[in-house]
């Protein structure tokens, strides 16, 4: 039994340490919100009063928060994980950040000498329930040797791609394509509408074509062919579109430190913050089929 301080008990958050709870690990979790925390002690966790308490009993130490200023936050400062974890600790954020702030903190980790990794997430909520998220990992071999078992309670995909950061840059390239994938499909699908084709037929045959993709086979944006999407319960979430604002303009910052230039990816970025903007936040990303189909 590893005992593992959970930082971090939102929406992924809690249905992450219940799997480690399942997977017979002590879990010590600590959130700014009360109800988190009494969820996390139904659970069988432990609510932990403050970073501090939590950190300075634990092997493991999880993030799983907004942003990252968030994880800089937690981690720095005279209240933070740094200043508190055990000698020994490895530490785990899997949150969604920008590359730099990532970087920045396996730094400061590296310089105390502590295993970290950054270990984002695809897959939302239901498959953080299921214990079905894909990791993508950046770090040292050593450290990621020591997340790996830790983050298969939680996951069904636990791939190292790299160094430090380099989870962080694999999840911006994952979902700049989702956000762009959104966008140029629906396009595709109204236009097959108004040539009068009808959608299960172009489902059937772009399946089966080079024009298949995983938004168009597994979360199809048109109601009707694929029964589990979201476009099917009126774009209900799944994966916000404010979410995925977050994360194409992680993507953009992203292709900024490297001095390259995605004008697909920055046009879909405009999109996402004029969708945003129109009140579309809480809507599933999906719902981009109906802003570019004009339905
Ligand atoms: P959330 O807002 O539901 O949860 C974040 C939690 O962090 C909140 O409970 C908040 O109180 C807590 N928190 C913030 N600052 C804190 C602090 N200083 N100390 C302790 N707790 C603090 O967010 P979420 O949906 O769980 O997402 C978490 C991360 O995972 C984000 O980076 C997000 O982009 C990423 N992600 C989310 C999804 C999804 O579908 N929700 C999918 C993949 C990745």
């Amino acid at each position: 039994m590893t005992t593992i301080a959970f930082i971090g008990l939102g929406h992924m958050g809690t249905p992450m340490s219940r799997n480690l709870l399942r997977g017979g690990h002590r879990v010590l979790g600590f959130d700014l919100s009360a109800d988190a925390l009494q969820a996390l002690s139904q659970a069988g966790g432990q609510a932990a009063t403050s970073i501090a308490h939590a950190v300075g009993q634990a092997d493991v130490v999880i993030t799983m928060v907004p942003t990252g200023t968030h994880v800089r936050q937690v981690y720095e400062g005279e209240a933070g994980i740094l200043a508190h974890a055990r000698p020994g600790a490895l530490l785990i954020d899997s949150s969604t950040i920008d590359v730099e702030s990532s970087r920045l903190v396996h730094d400061l980790a590296a310089q105390q000498g502590f295993d970290m990794v950054d270990a984002p997430v695809s897959g939302a909520v239901p498959a953080a329930e299921a214990a079905r998220l894909v990791f993508m990992v950046g770090g040292t071999a050593a450290a990621f040797e020591r997340a790996e078992p830790i983050l298969q309670h939680m996951g069904s995909s636990v791939v190292h791609v790299g160094a430090a950061g380099s989870g962080q840059s694999m999840k911006a390239c994952n979902n700049m394509m989702a956000g762009m994938s959104a966008i140029t499909l629906s396009e595709t699908l109204a236009l097959a509408r108004r040539l009068g084709l009808d959608e299960q037929k172009v489902y059937d045959v772009m399946t089966h074509a080079s024009g298949n993709c995983w938004m168009l086979q597994s979360y199809c944006p048109v109601p009707g062919p694929v029964p589990g999407a979201p476009s099917n319960r009126d774009y209900a979430p799944g994966f916000a579109m404010s979410l995925m604002l977050k994360d194409m303009r992680l993507a953009q910052a992203a292709a900024r430190t490297v001095g390259y230039e995605t004008p697909f990816a920055a046009r879909a970025t405009q999109m996402y913050e004029a969708a945003v903007a129109e009140g579309h936040g809480g809507r599933d990303f999906s719902y981009m089929y109906k802003i570019v189909s004009g339905e």
